[in-house]
């Protein structure tokens, strides 16, 4: 037990009281706060550097195991997390007046998206605390990842949704054999269930925003973007956001190769929510805290009304000296159709709203054209096909003769 030596401690976000870091470590017993999870840098530093990383076979979220919270003896999952794709589109950048624009596809993930990374740190913590039930509620990729996570690991699962969890996402939890309660309500509602049921029966909690690892495991996309662009930083990464985790995620990423010298510069983060859901982005915007709004938008991952995560969300966008951007449903449903016209990368509406953020920034000039970019997709268009046949259309349907083919597509003369 408790063999992490690269780990301090979890220090409370809000309240800075500091506990010594459990696998059941949940929030702040003096005031309820978020935890973070610290580190030994000097430790890390002593084991590991750039120069070592370019040996590793380890093709997965694993790759960076000084860098995260788990023990030393614990084993590293089935299921292969992590490692997604990164491609730099010359296209997509030229068309978007921009220097240069990577986009890292974790939609490319068992589960086929970014949420992945947390549940995968679930199912590893889960192990180590004993547990044998896990759950959690979620707009559905948090649900259909750790389904996926924990039936290839053996854990039982008990997961909450709302009613409108888009049907590919509740296929995923079907298939993958969880229990599953879908709610006749909002996130909102169906999270406030979740937390009543975890607290009556200890189940292991997978709601990111009270346990402190998930967003650990969250971060090492920012580790892999790093070391894909060899370790030289862009000006910006763009992320889309809802419950705040991910955001907070990659930051702590990018700061912990900072602390530890893996990278000289640390980026400043593009911070995408939609117009119709975007409680973060207006606490930035208007100076203020944030309260509750309407989950109004067709990008489902992130319409969340009232963000679980708002502490770590808000220190990362400010901390980064962060650029924030609201974005309409028609301008995500243009950039789902432009990532898979130029890229060939096809994301759901959460998973191209960055792309859509980048492009609206450009075009209102709060990036400059000359900054180097990276637009995370954070999940896979294949979960939600009604929404993308809306962004992209439908075929011409004709009878099976020439003369109908030449007639739909007279260029082919
Ligand atoms: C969950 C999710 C997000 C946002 O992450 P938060 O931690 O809720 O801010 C973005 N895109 C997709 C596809 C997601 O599933």
């Amino acid at each position: 037990m408790g063999k992490m030596k690269n780990v301090i401690s979890a220090v409370c976000v809000k309240c800075g009281a500091e506990f010594e870091a459990s696998p059941n470590v949940t929030t702040c017993k003096k005031c309820g706060g978020i935890l973070d999870i610290k580190y030994d840098y000097e430790w890390i530093k002593s084991q590991v550097s750039v120069k070592d990383m370019a040996d590793r076979h380890e093709n997965s979220m694993w790759r960076y195991r000084e860098f995260l919270p788990v023990q030393g003896d614990s084993k590293v999952p089935k299921l292969r997390v992590g490692w997604s794709p990164f491609y730099q589109s010359e296209r997509l950048a030229e068309k978007l007046g921009i220097a240069k624009l990577y986009i890292k596809d974790d939609g490319i993930n068992p589960t086929a998206s970014l949420k992945d990374r947390a549940s995968a740190m679930a199912v590893v913590k889960a192990e180590e605390a004993g547990a044998s039930i896990i759950a959690c509620s979620s707009t559905g990729n948090a649900a259909s990842s750790l389904a996926g996570n924990a039936a290839a690991a053996g854990f039982k699962t008990y997961i909450f949704v709302p009613e409108r969890a888009p049907k590919g996402k509740v296929a995923q939890l079907m298939m993958f054999g969880a229990n599953v309660i879908s709610v006749k309500g909002s996130y909102e509602d169906t999270f406030r269930l979740s937390a009543e049921a975890i607290d009556r029966w200890g189940w292991y909690n997978r709601n990111a925003a009270i346990n402190p690892y998930l967003m650990e495991g969250k971060k090492t996309v920012s580790l892999e973007i790093a070391e894909q662009l060899n370790w030289k930083m862009t000006d910006y990464v763009a992320i889309s956001v809802g419950d705040g985790c991910t955001i907070g995620g990659v930051w702590k990423g990018f700061k912990d190769l900072y602390a530890a010298g893996f990278i000289d510069k640390l980026p400043r983060l593009i911070s995408v929510q939609a117009e119709g859901c975007c409680p973060i982005n207006r606490a930035i915007a208007e100076g203020r805290d944030w309260y509750p709004m309407e989950e109004n938008t067709i990008a489902d991952s992130i319409a969340v009304g009232v963000p679980r995560n708002p502490d770590k969300a808000l220190n990362a966008i400010r901390e980064s000296n962060g650029v924030v951007v609201n974005v309409s449903d028609q301008e995500i449903l243009d950039a789902m159709k432009l990532l898979g016209t130029t890229c060939g990368v096809f994301a759901e509406p959460a998973g191209a709203t960055g792309t859509a953020g980048v492009k609206k920034a450009i075009e209102q000039s709060l990036i400059p054209h000359d900054a180097t970019i990276v637009t995370v997709v954070t999940g896979n268009g294949l979960k939600d096909p009604a929404t993308a046949i809306t962004a992209a259309g439908t075929p011409i349907t004709i009878p099976p003769q020439m003369p109908d083919l030449l007639s739909a597509f007279p260029e082919l003369k």
